[in-house]
């Protein structure tokens, strides 16, 4: 829904300019007071922007600068002649937008609000005029609707590919390709905010094993319970993703050496706690934190994460390992096995 809303941003700044173009030159005849109620719209988008980020409900601010848009335009409609105001059309224009970011339940909610103010505006200014020709209501609700019916069916067929080519369809994780957008987004947060990011890396062991002498059937079944154990463990602002066959990846935004270390054994200990898919697993996992202060560079931190695993899986397996990122992690990531084992 923010990625939606972080696309549709600029654009919707362009729409907002042209409506103010349209409004500028019917400012003659109409008045330059219409200008208000776009501006309010605008600063209502801005507010509802700013604390969309980091909020546990994004949702309800997005629905609230967009519900501000459409109480303007029905201010508008309500000063420029009700059911015979040119502005009636314009109720379609926040509408369209709904779809992009929220459920088809949303879109909804948000297509009876719209035609309860549209009536309520329209029935208003003036009723007689209404029932005399209730065509003048009509037209315009049937307008709605069928846009919004439009732009909803686009909408998830947009949202259903992109799902498909960012989460892996077995264990419902994001996938290598949901990583980079993911990683590049903290590396500009820890640019702001100077705090650290934790690497993960996890590796099932001897998963060959597994898949041979139980079947591959079983072989996914654990990948799916692993899957579903990490997605568990996670704080509800940290991301898995399954970047290899049997390779885990988590993100932990905050997490410095410590902290990160400190959930991976966590993780390494529920692992082995139970049966996984119906047989004993373990894993081993590497962990690094790009640490306080510096910018998150997702190379690095992998590249000793990476070398991180490579130690446990040398030093035995079945454990977490750490490493702290170091100019030799560019190398390290090919394989490397310098310096600084820390086997716990
Ligand atoms: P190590 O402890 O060194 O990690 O050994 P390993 O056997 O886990 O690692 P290796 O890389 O030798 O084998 C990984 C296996 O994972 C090989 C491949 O057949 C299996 N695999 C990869 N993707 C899937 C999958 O989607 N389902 C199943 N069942 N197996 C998979
Ligand atoms: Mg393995
Ligand atoms: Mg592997």
């Amino acid at each position: 829904m923010l990625d939606m809303d972080r696309r549709i941003q600029p654009l919707r700044l362009t729409a907002l300019g042209v409506l103010g173009v349209c409004l500028i030159l019917a400012g003659p005849w109409m008045g330059w007071w219409t200008l208000v109620p776009l501006a309010i719209a605008g600063a209502f988008f801005k507010i509802a922007g700013n604390h969309t980020e980091g909020s546990a409900k994004p949702e309800n601010y997005l629905f609230a600068g967009w519900a501000a848009s459409e109480i303007m335009i029905a201010a508008s409609v309500a000063l420029t002649g009700g059911p015979r105001s040119p502005a009636l059309a314009w109720f379609v224009v926040p509408l369209v937008t709904l779809s992009a970011r929220f459920s088809v339940r949303g879109v909804v909610l948000g297509v009876g609000f719209v035609v309860v103010m549209m009536t309520a505006v329209c029935l208003g200014v003036d009723a007689a005029g209404v029932i005399d020709n209730p065509t003048l209501l009509l037209a315009p609700i049937a307008m709605l609707v069928a846009c919004a019916i439009l732009s909803t069916a686009l909408m998830q067929s947009d949202v259903e590919h992109r799902s498909e080519a960012v989460i892996d369809p077995l264990t419902g994780l994001l996938n290598r390709h949901a990583l980079r957008n993911r990683t590049n987004e903290l590396a500009q947060r820890s640019a702001v905010t100077a705090e650290p990011v934790g690497v993960i890396v996890g590796d099932i062991d001897f998963f060959k094993d597994i898949n041979d002498t139980h079947g591959h059937a079983v072989g996914d079944a654990v990948l799916k319970d692993l899957a579903y154990l990490l997605r568990k463990e996670l704080r509800a602002f940290d991301l898995a993703y399954r970047i290899g066959g049997e390779e885990f990846l988590l993100l932990l935004p905050g997490a410095d050496l410590r902290e990160a270390e400190e959930f991976a054994k966590t993780l390494h200990e529920a692992v082995g706690s139970a049966k996984r898919g119906g047989v004993d697993v373990t894993m081993s996992f590497g962990v690094s934190s790009s640490g306080y202060g510096g910018i998150f560079d997702y190379d690095r931190v992998f590249a000793a994460a990476d070398a991180a695993l490579y130690d446990a899986k040398n030093s035995g397996r079945d454990r977490v390992c750490t490493r702290e990122i170091s100019e030799a992690d560019g190398a390290a990531k090919h394989g490397a096995d310098s310096h600084a084992r820390v086997a716990i």
